[in-house]
């Protein structure tokens, strides 16, 4: 009895207390298959709106969330007269965050476009024109945008901060920061994402700073650095696309798990040094699926980071429609 009430007592005090994030992976994989590319969701907790972070496979993801319970908030009650399913997609996901505008980061947002509600998309300068001139056209597909050519429809407001300037995430309590990124010749991008003190570190598609002759993660490193010291990173979503295997010409600006966790001994050198990234959690998203019979890329690569996990991190393998909290 005692027990059960101080149990109660202190899972009410963190939650109050302490900030996290919820996370839903919608999508987790880097190409092929169109029904499970990369995105996922992110909110605070105690607040009902997601911001979205890349959209390759949205109502698919979402379906596969109701199917696990990862969306315990929405009954068809609550949603009607949508689905829950639409009312996630519609009312819940608040605004988007698109690291890169490669297609198996932003078909869901495209494919939804037409049900959507209007929301403002936050994206690279670059990844803008991208989306306006090769997306939201009239010519791929209609324009959903509030620019751009033809008639505008307007669906989408689609704003690029500056980088390394905090923005207000649409009207959540979380504010972000874009970083650039190196992704063979693509713009890609990073997000670090805050709200009452703590952050969580989105990673668009890279590559490794000695691969992309580029010292992009570098300078995201020295900025994440601090905020493990002060124990304000909760965690990181981050790319490992090949295992150890694919050679360095056929990277095509990604990470394996031995160039990913070369990068995190950089960061943990700004981290306070050795034993500092013990336990954070670093969920590995991205992983490129094959058609090879027999072979299985997320055991190897899961395999080959943990072989190489002398740092201690928490490395996490969400699967399409899993919750977490950080
Ligand atoms: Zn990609
Ligand atoms: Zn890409």
């Amino acid at each position: 009895m005692r027990k059960t009430l101080i149990a109660v007592v202190l899972a009410g005090y963190s939650a109050f207390t302490w900030a996290s994030f919820d996370v839903v992976a919608l999508g987790t994989q880097g190409g092929l298959s169109g029904d499970n590319l990369t995105s996922y969701l992110i909110r605070t907790e105690g607040d009902a709106r997601y911001i979205a972070l890349d959209a390759g496979s949205t109502l698919p993801g979402i379906a596969k969330g109701i199917e696990k319970g990862s969306f315990p908030d929405v009954t068809p009650e609550k949603a009607a007269p949508l689905t829950p399913q639409g009312y996630i997609f519609r009312e819940q996901i608040n605004a988007y965050f698109i690291s890169h505008p490669h297609l198996d980061h932003v078909a869901g947002l495209i494919l939804g476009s037409p049900d959507d509600k209007k929301k403002t998309i936050y994206t690279l300068a670059d990844s803008a024109n991208t989306l306006h001139n090769h997306y939201f056209n009239w010519k791929s597909w209609p324009n959903f945008s509030d620019a751009g050519n033809g008639e505008r429809l307007g669906t989408y407001r689609i704003n690029s901060p500056r980088v390394g300037q905090t923005f207000t995430l649409g009207v959540t309590p979380m504010r972000g920061v874009i970083y650039p990124l190196s992704h063979n010749g693509t713009a890609s991008s990073m997000l670090l994402i805050s709200a009452r003190g703590e952050s969580f570190a989105y990673f668009g598609d890279t590559g490794a700073d000695a691969v992309e002759r580029s010292k992009n993660l570098d300078a995201i490193w020295r900025v994440l650095g601090p905020l493990i010291q002060q124990k304000a990173l909760k965690g990181m979503i981050i790319e490992t696309s090949y295992d150890d295997a694919q050679p360095d010409n056929k990277l095509l600006g990604h990470l394996t798990p031995k160039l990913l966790l070369s990068e995190l001994t950089q960061l943990e050198k700004y981290s306070g040094g050795a034993g500092s990234l013990k336990d954070l959690p670093i969920v590995i998203s991205h992983i490129k699926p094959t058609l090879v019979a027999g072979k299985d890329p997320q055991a190897l690569i899961q395999q080959q980071l943990s072989a190489g996990n002398s740092l201690g991190v928490k490395f996490m393998f969400m699967q399409q429609g899993d919750k977490a909290v950080f």
